[in-house]
């Protein structure tokens, strides 16, 4: 046994976790084992990174961080948390576009499931990578570059091909950020306005919890120099730090009321030297596309009674499209929604096929690294190009050496 998942719903039934400290380390350990997963930083609420065989850990590679000014790219190792990485870039005078609501999560682990944060022109973190140095199921070590062919299906690859050593990332220019609450969104707003709302800022957030008021909060996260408005689509300025959870300490969370600071400072929401015990926390969420944002917003509603005794809150925001095959935003810029569930779980695991077919008219994507209940045949009309990714597995791992039981299950493999 190698412990929980960082949520502690389930146990991993892998039977040694490795921490090469070596790429030759790590090539001679995957050779070796009949079946294996790459282990990130556990923050995946479902069984995707685990095995019955061992789980590898990329945490033990020497740490690297290299900044090509010129190609305007960042190579770090596969096993960096973004939290760890992002300081230092700034310092040398460079961003990510984006980040998610948390920053402590592994960079590998991140791209592998699709991981995005908000804003209508924001892709997700994978659609930055511009390049992966992985070790396939013989032990070689290959590189990959973005407009290479198979690229976009090696992203997003639900540690399917192999274990991911280095991820090279497109970085601009780092930027400062403010950002602004704004309390009660009504539903009104949201149907008249949603994407006027989504495209007011670099990255919106609407929290809400299904109820008649609407969206309790707005998270407006806006580069430093753009004016601060006074009302937002019906909403009023938060006079305080807010938590997304009402009730909870405000402090956890990155500064608000509009003080300007570094990117990697504001656009999670939480900050980074706020360390996350075990969450009593599932996570469930689907991107639809823009042209069924407002049916799918209506679907929940719909289920909002159901749904209400066991949530903590709902996100949504929006993410721009990109052309990697499993990515939940493949070729369609989609809004998300999102369930941060009660550890409420034979509630949660009962409403999962209820959330799913509620949203299946809208093409609902379930997020990888999440919980969900979507059936292979449903998985196949959502995400088309699943069986080019069985193909490019079935080439670079014909024993099926990185497969689970979940990955089995959801590509039919
Ligand atoms: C509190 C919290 C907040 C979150 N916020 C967001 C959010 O804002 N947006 C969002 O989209 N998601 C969010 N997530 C989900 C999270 O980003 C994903 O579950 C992500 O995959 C976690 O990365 P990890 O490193 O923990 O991966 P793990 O859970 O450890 O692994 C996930 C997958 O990545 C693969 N993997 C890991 N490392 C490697 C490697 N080196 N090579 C190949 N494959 C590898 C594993 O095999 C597995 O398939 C959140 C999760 C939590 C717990």
């Amino acid at each position: 046994m190698t412990g929980t998942n960082w949520a502690g719903n389930l146990t991993y039934h892998a039977t040694a976790l490795h921490q090469p400290g070596s790429i030759e380390e790590l090539s001679a350990l995957v050779a070796a084992a009949p079946s294996a997963r790459a282990l990130g930083s556990r923050h995946s609420f479902n069984a995707i990174a685990d095995t019955t065989g061992v789980q590898i850990s990329v945490a033990g590679l020497p740490p690297v961080v290299e900044v090509d000014a010129a190609a305007r790219e960042v190579t770090v190792s596969a096993g960096l948390r973004y939290g760890e990485l992002v300081e230092e870039l700034d310092q040398a005078g460079w961003a990510l576009h984006n980040l998610a609501s948390l920053p402590h999560i592994s960079v590998a682990g991140a791209i592998a499931t699709g991981t995005h944060g908000s804003g209508d022109r924001n892709g997700s973190l994978a659609s930055s990578v511009a390049g992966l140095e992985l070790v396939t199921a013989d032990g070689t070590v290959r590189s990959v570059r973005r407009g290479d062919p198979d690229f976009d299906g090696m992203v997003v690859s639900l540690g399917l091909l192999g274990v991911v050593t280095k991820v090279t990332l497109d970085i601009i220019p780092t930027f400062q950020i403010r950002q602004d609450l704004y309390e009660g969104v009504p539903w009104e707003s949201i149907e008249t306005d949603l994407d006027a709302i989504t495209g007011s800022a670099y990255s919106v957030s609407l929290f809400t919890d299904w109820g008649a008021g609407g969206a309790g909060q707005a998270w407006v996260k806006s580069r430093a120099d753009a004016a601060p408005r006074e009302e937002f689509f019906g909403a009023r300025p938060a006079a305080r730090q807010l938590h997304p959870l009402p009730g909870e300490q405000a402090d956890v969370a990155t500064t608000q009321l509009g003080a300007a600071g570094p990117w990697w400072d504001r656009l999670p929401h939480f900050r980074l030297g706020f360390t996350p015990s075990n969450g009593e926390e599932l996570q469930t969420e689907y991107l639809v596309p823009r042209e069924h944002a407002l049916e799918a917003i209506r679907a929940v509603r719909a289920l909002a009674p159901r749904v209400q005794p066991h949530l903590l809150i709902s996100e949504i925001r929006t993410i721009a499209a990109d052309a990697l095959w499993l990515s939940p935003s493949h070729s369609v810029g989609c809004l998300a929604i999102h369930f941060t569930w009660r550890m409420h779980v034979p509630e949660v695991t009962a409403l999962l096929p209820v959330i799913d077919a509620a949203l299946a008219p809208c093409a609902a994507r379930p997020h990888w690294g999440k919980v969900f209940e979507t059936a292979p045949q449903r998985l196949l009309e959502a995400y088309p190009r699943i069986p080019d990714l069985r193909a490019l597995a079935d080439r670079l791992d014909p024993e099926q050496t990185f497969a689970n039981r979940l990955t089995s299950h959801w590509l039919s493999r």
